[in-house]
C-alpha cells in the first residue's frame, strides 16, 4: 500500500484510471499490475514542473540524462517478469527514479535494486520512504554485477540496455525465474528479451522492440 498518494486536478484518480484504461486497451491483463499502476503516484517520481503529463503514456525526464519510462513499457515489463511462475524477489537494474521498483514492490515481496548514478540513488531513497513504501532496497553501484549477497533472485529485470545481458546477472536467476532486458542489437535497435532460467540452460525469448538508455559501465558519484 501506498501513502500520501492523493493529489489533485491532473494528478487526480480519474487520470489515473484513464491511463489504466489505455494499457488495458493495449493489451496489459495482469490484474496486479494495473492495480500497482493505479496506485503509485507517478507524478511524484518526475521533475515537478511535468507532473501535470505525469499520467500520460510517455516517457519523461528524471534528471541526470536519464529517464522514467513509458508506463506501458513498466507495464508490460512487469507482466513479462511475473508470467512463468511465482515472484517473491526482484532484482532491479537501474533505479532512476524508484517508479519501477515501486510498481514491483505493489507486487512482490522485496525488491533490490542497484543505481550507478549516486544522487539517484538517494532521491529514489527518500521518495520511497516518504511513500512507506518500505519493501525496497536500494543500492549505489554498478548493476552488471548484481547484488551478489541476496541470490537467488526469481525475477530481475533491466531498466537501461545493454549489448548482451552480463553473464553474472544471469547466473543469480533462481531456477525457474525470468531475467527481462532490453537488448541493443549491432544496429542500435532494442528489443526486450526474456531468459527463463530451467534445471541445464536459459530459454530466450524475444517480445517486443523498446528504447532504453543505454547501460553504462560503473559506477558515478
Ligand atoms: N527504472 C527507472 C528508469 C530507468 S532509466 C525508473 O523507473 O525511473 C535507466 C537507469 O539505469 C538510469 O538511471 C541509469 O543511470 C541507470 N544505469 C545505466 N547503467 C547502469 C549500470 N551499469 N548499473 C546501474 N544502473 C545503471
Amino acid at each position: 500500500m501506498v501513502s500520501d498518494a492523493s493529489g489533485a486536478g491532473l494528478t487526480s484518480g480519474r487520470a489515473r484510471d484513464r491511463l489504466v484504461r489505455i494499457l488495458e486497451q493495449q493489451g496489459i491483463r495482469d490484474p496486479r499490475v494495473l492495480e500497482a499502476i493505479r496506485s503509485v503516484p507517478r507524478h511524484l517520481f518526475v521533475e515537478e514542473a511535468l507532473s501535470h503529463r505525469a499520467y500520460e503514456n510517455i516517457a519523461l525526464p528524471i534528471g541526470h540524462r536519464q529517464t522514467i519510462s513509458q508506463p506501458f513499457i513498466v507495464a508490460r515489463m512487469t507482466e513479462a517478469l511475473l508470467e512463468g511462475g511465482p515472484v517473491s524477489t526482484v532484482l532491479e537494474i537501474g533505479t532512476g527514479s524508484g517508479y519501477q521498483a515501486a510498481v514491483l514492490a505493489q507486487i512482490v515481496d522485496r525488491v533490490y535494486s542497484i543505481e550507478r548514478i549516486q544522487a539517484l540513488t538517494r532521491s529514489a531513497r527518500e521518495l520511497l520512504s516518504r511513500l512507506g513504501i518500505n519493501n525496497v532496497n536500494l543500492r549505489h553501484g554498478d548493476g552488471a554485477e548484481g547484488w551478489p549477497e541476496k541470490t537467488p533472485y526469481d525475477g530481475i529485470i533491466l531498466t537501461a540496455a545493454p549489448r548482451e545481458v552480463p553473464e553474472t546477472l544471469l547466473t543469480q536467476l533462481a531456477p525457474g525465474g525470468r531475467l527481462v532486458a532490453p537488448v541493443e542489437g549491432p544496429d542500435g535497435r532494442q528489443q526486450l528479451v526474456r531468459y527463463t532460467r530451467t534445471e541445464e540452460a536459459f530459454v530466450r525469448d524475444v517480445l517486443d522492440a523498446v528504447m532504453f538508455v543505454p547501460m553504462l559501465p560503473g559506477a558515478e558519484q
